[in-house]
């Protein structure tokens, strides 16, 4: 039996980072790992532009302009957003200018309408501005060669719109990693079809493709199968090579239905472990085929939800370099009380919030479901303790 630590070590031991990339479409980079630093090939803006609508002029011009003694320019054009003024503004000229037009030639300020008596010939200008003052320096934002998201970044809406700013149709992230889901148990039923008697429908599988699909990841296969041990083999079989890892649920455990065992017998696996020293989920094991990682959780909801959390979830961090997947974990001082007997590492699901943290209601049994709803992290309780009281510091590994 492993401890936890020493599982993921090695877990982490058989994991390879994703090395393939691939071009994709910009909006449907959300999520993605960039696979190449973003290279800004151009200043943004790429000309000096105009901040407000009004009067692009030359600074020194109206210099000393007020109320009463307007400074007057001559208007020779107009320039609005998307056009070029071709000409240049001299002594005691002025371009009419809308917001983000390019700054004629000679002018280096603009004069807020506002500021003018709106003149069309002639302007008046009430209040001068110094050079630069209303101004938009080409490049202000970013130059022509700047890296403006580094290699390995996480898109999101702003680097998407970063990457649009650039021209950017395509992108170049990591490939995500393929990963299998599968059930097992000859009692599950898939939702959709009526429940015979003795049977349950099958949480798991969506468990893991719905917590697979919260970290952006869908899932390349999301199947069933039934305790059969040839059967379950050849379904295995059919990925090695294809998924990079494959999760599965239940049959682990020592009863005569728990097949796992047999199944990788039939494959050209590694054994890693069997059995890590947390409750629930105790069972896990794991194995290599080949390139493909194999993480076989117990089948009870809430050991395979813990389990995916402290085991797969670090595989997946390593998989696709993405930060927000490595496990979290903090000190939180304990609101309500929890026993448990001494001798095991018991992960409960609770709620944290200000470096507070709350057991949640409900039934804490490994196979129930509703104590996760709303639940925001797992609570540690150690080994040696028989449970934690209000006011006692624990470990919370955050969802
Ligand atoms: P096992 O790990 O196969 O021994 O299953 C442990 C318990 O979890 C049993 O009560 C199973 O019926 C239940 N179980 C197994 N797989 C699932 C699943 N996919 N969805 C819901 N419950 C399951
Ligand atoms: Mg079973």
């Amino acid at each position: 039996m492993l401890v936890l630590e020493e599982a993921v070590k090695c877990l982490l031991c058989h994991t390879n980072a994703i090395t393939e990339t691939e071009l994709i479409p910009l909006l449907t980079s959300t999520n993605r790992i960039l696979a190449a630093p973003l290279l800004a090939m151009v200043d943004q803006p790429p000309f000096p532009r105009s901040p407000l609508d009004g009067y692009a002029v030359r600074g020194q011009d109206t210099e000393g302009a007020g109320k009463d003694f307007p400074k007057r320019l001559k208007v020779i054009g107009t320039v609005y957003a998307g056009e070029v003024f071709t000409g240049t503004v001299r002594e005691k000229e002025a371009v009419r200018i809308t917001t983000g037009a390019p700054i004629p030639e000679g002018a280096d300020t603009v004069i807020r309408q506002e500021d003018t008596d709106y003149g069309r010939e002639e302007v008046k200008i009430y209040r001068g501005s110094p050079p630069y003052e209303n101004y938009c320096c080409q490049g202000e934002d970013y130059r022509k060669g700047d890296i403006l998201l580094e290699s390995g970044m996480r898109m999101d809406g702003i680097g998407i719109a970063l990457a649009a700013s650039l021209g950017k149709e395509l992108i170049e992230v990591y490939r995500k990693p393929k990963v299998a889901v599968i059930s097992t148990g000859d009692e599950l039923i898939q939702p959709g079809a009526s429940l015979p008697p003795g049977k349950i429908y099958d949480a798991n599988r969506h468990l893991i493709s719905g917590r697979l699909m919260d970290f952006g990841l869908m899932p390349f296969a999301s199947l069933h199968g039934r305790d059969d041990v040839q059967g379950m083999a050849e379904m295995i079989y059919k990925f090695l090579g294809e998924a990079d890892l494959i999760v599965t649920t239940g049959g682990v455990s020592v009863g005569e239905k728990d097949i796992m065992h047999q199944v990788l017998s039939l494959l050209p696996a590694e054994k890693l472990f069997w059995r890590v020293e947390v409750k629930p989920g105790t069972p896990t094991l794991a194995a290599v085929l080949g390139n493909t990682l194999l993480i076989c959780l117990s089948g009870n909801p809430f050991a395979a939800a813990a389990n995916f959390e402290l085991l797969v979830r670090p595989v997946l961090g390593k998989m696709t370099r993405d930060k927000r997947l490595e496990v979290k974990r903090c000190r939180a001082v304990m609101e309500n009380d929890f026993i448990k007997p001494k001798g095991t590492r018991r992960f409960l699901r609770g709620y944290t919030e200000d470096g507070k943290v709350w057991v949640s209601a409900g039934n804490h049994a490994s196979g129930t479901l509703m104590a996760m709803v709303g639940s925001n992290c797992l609570i540690e309780i150690s080994k040696e303790q028989a449970g934690a009281g209000k006011g006692d510091e624990v470990w919370v590994y955050l969802r």
